[in-house]
């Protein structure tokens, strides 16, 4: 099998995607279900559709574009990533695992290789937090991690529901069919940005996933009193900002203090009411992210923040509430998955890591219900989620060389 992969072609369908924003560039902006969004929806789709793919879309926008095998009916191999970015993004964050997935596939079919299992590039829904509050919709649905009556009533900050905002973008199918049954998929495998440094300070260019940090997020209320900057006296103040300031720490703290270097605690929003100067805060929301390799000690993390902001709300006569938006288990990444891609590097001549990935994506929810992998190439400074989010083009064309060897392994 002589495979080639068409850097230039990728590098213009990166920029052409990239240019799909609400931002002004290199900063890309890409909500999902936006009109920005739909047009990169729609061009994607048309690029699979070029490529000779069968493509469909379910009821939450997850797009599945298929080369079929020579024994249909058997359960396909999957790769892909997603393409929706958050606000003031770069430009490969999920991108290099869609349209490098893409051009996987078009270089195997360019090649002499015809696939026994289907091939199948799988766009994903929604895997960004920023619109509905909670990441990897599409995949959490694909898996059954989250129930379809749950998504269907998120909502959007300006109260639109899920079902609301899918149906005029034209998805009108039941969420409960977005569910995969079992066995559809005999493996599945993700390209993407490190988003983190090591690869970089290794010197080396891929990374093959063994496992994955379990997430969870909280959104924090905290409720104090309002009133007059001058006229509220320091004794008789219930200041929900100076509450929220202490708990910011109080996570901190619990992070740092649990040892392990995979222990992160990150509150990230932080809205104040009314937010005028001459007013003291009477309200703050406050969202919170943790993660760890391990379940057990991100869960005591998570218990550690609890007790601090039960007595914080004691000393300083506050009301804290807080939401649990998701708890999720870690991942392990499939043996066999794993050994497709590390026997590709081999035979390569091509280094790699063996790497924790500390960011989640939608393989998490994907290694639920398939063999799951992932793949990593190194992003400059491991900057990602900013614009100068940079993967170079050797890198795409080796972690793309890569993938498309493993997804021919796999579905031989
Ligand atoms: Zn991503």
């Amino acid at each position: 099998m002589k495979l080639e992969i068409d850097q230039q072609r990728l590098l213009a369908e990166l920029e052409t995607l990239a240019s799909f924003s609400d931002a002004e560039p290199p900063a890309v902006t890409r909500i999902v279900f936006t009109a920005t969004d739909l047009k990169a929806r729609a061009w994607v789709i048309s690029r699979c559709e070029e490529a000779g793919l069968t493509v469909r879309q379910d009821a939450i926008g997850n797009i599945f574009a298929r080369w079929s095998g020579a024994d249909p009916a058997a359960p396909a191999v999957g790769t892909g990533s997603h393409i929706d970015a958050i606000p003031n993004a770069g430009k490969y964050d999920g991108v290099v695992g869609v349209l490098g997935g893409l051009e996987a596939i078009r270089a195997l079919k360019r090649s002499d290789f015809r696939p026994r299992n289907s091939l199948e590039l799988l766009v994903f829904a929604t895997e960004e937090p920023t619109r509905f509050g909670i990441g990897c919709l599409g995949s959490r649905l694909l898996s059954g991690t989250l129930s379809a009556d749950a998504a269907g009533h998120l909502a959007d900050r300006d109260g639109k529901s899920l079902d609301e905002v899918r149906k005029k973008a034209g998805l009108n199918g039941n969420l409960q069919g977005v569910k995969l049954p079992k066995g559809y998929y005999k493996a599945f495998l993700e390209l993407h940005i490190e988003q983190g440094p090591l690869l970089e300070r290794a010197q080396t260019s891929l990374g093959i996933v063994t496992r994955i940090a379990a997430p969870a997020s909280l959104r924090i209320s905290i409720e104090g009193a309002g009133g007059h900057a001058g006229g509220v006296l320091m004794p008789d103040r219930k200041d929900a900002l100076c509450a929220a300031a202490e708990l910011i720490l109080a996570v901190e703290n619990a992070a740092r203090s649990s040892g392990a270097p995979d222990t992160v605690a990150t509150v990230g929003v932080c809205e104040v009411f009314p937010g005028a100067v001459n007013s003291i805060p009477s309200r703050v929301h406050l969202t919170l992210d943790i993660r760890d390799t391990d379940q057990a000690r991100r869960n005591d993390v998570m218990q550690e923040i609890e007790r601090a902001s039960q007595d914080l709300a004691a000393r300083r006569q506050v009301s804290i509430q807080d939401e649990l938006l998701n708890a999720d288990a870690p991942a392990d990444c499939a043996a066999e998955v794993r050994a497709a891609l590390s026997d590709s590097c081999r035979q390569r001549g091509f280094s790699f890591l063996e790497m924790v990935s500390r960011a989640y994506h939608d393989s998490l929810f994907i290694s639920r219900i398939a063999p799951t992998g992932m793949l990593f190439i190194p992003c400059r400074n491991g900057y990602s989620h900013r614009p100068d989010e940079y993967a170079a083009p050797g890198d795409m064309a080796r972690g793309v060389l890569v993938l498309a060897e493993a997804l021919a392994r796999l579905s031989a």
